[in-house]
């Protein structure tokens, strides 16, 4: 059965002005929907993978199958970790296990904005469960903590298309930017 490209959990405008509409057309329409048909192409043409779910492509598959299959994960989790109306300060047990690995949440959010601001090229940064403790880290291109046995919480896509259209060259204020829309719930039910 052919992968699906996944509904916005919001319209497209509500995450302005953070992120605009503009920008949810082209990463959601263009760049995640081109992960999918690039997917699906690839399933279509090779009967070893029919009936894998997507994780499982994720965990076990690499070189390109692998590119569009993270890509299509990573960016379905990346529309989930934010909501309109979201960031503030983490609630319930994300808020505790932050405080717990990173002394505090100004200190967390001090960590995970220099790894994304500092990223090189494209890829993501990562809130992730490591063991009993918190982490961030960032992956390259379409690089999956799922393929280091970490559990994602958490991401900020820092590929250039996420924030191009809104803050040309300056990934720094897309990712203060970001703040404003986490949703903490997501981050809860992960763990
Ligand atoms: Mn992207």
């Amino acid at each position: 059965m052919a992968f699906t490209l996944p509904e916005l959990p919001y319209a497209k405008d509500a995450l302005s002005p953070h992120i605009s509409a503009e920008t949810l057309e082209f990463h959601h329409g263009k760049h995640h929907n081109a992960y999918v048909t690039n997917l699906n192409d690839f399933v279509s043409k090779d009967a070893s993978l029919a009936g894998k779910s997507l994780e499982d492509l994720v965990r076990t598959s690499s070189g390109p199958l692998f590119n569009n299959a993270a890509q299509v994960w990573n960016h379905t989790f990346y529309w989930h970790s934010m909501r309109p109306g979201g960031g503030g300060e983490p609630t319930g047990e994300i808020a505790r296990r932050i405080d717990a690995s990173f002394g505090s949440f100004s200190a967390f959010k001090e960590k995970f904005s220099a790894v994304a601001t500092g990223h090189f090229a494209s890829g993501w940064a990562w809130l992730v469960k490591d063991g009993e403790g918190l982490a961030v880290i960032d992956t390259h291109d379409a690089g999956s903590p799922l393929t280091q046995g970490k559990t994602p919480l958490l991401t900020c896509d820092v590929w250039e298309h996420a924030y191009y259209v809104d803050y040309r060259n300056a990934r720094a204020k897309y990712v203060e930017a970001w703040w404003n829309l986490v949703n903490w719930d997501h981050a809860n039910a992960q763990l």
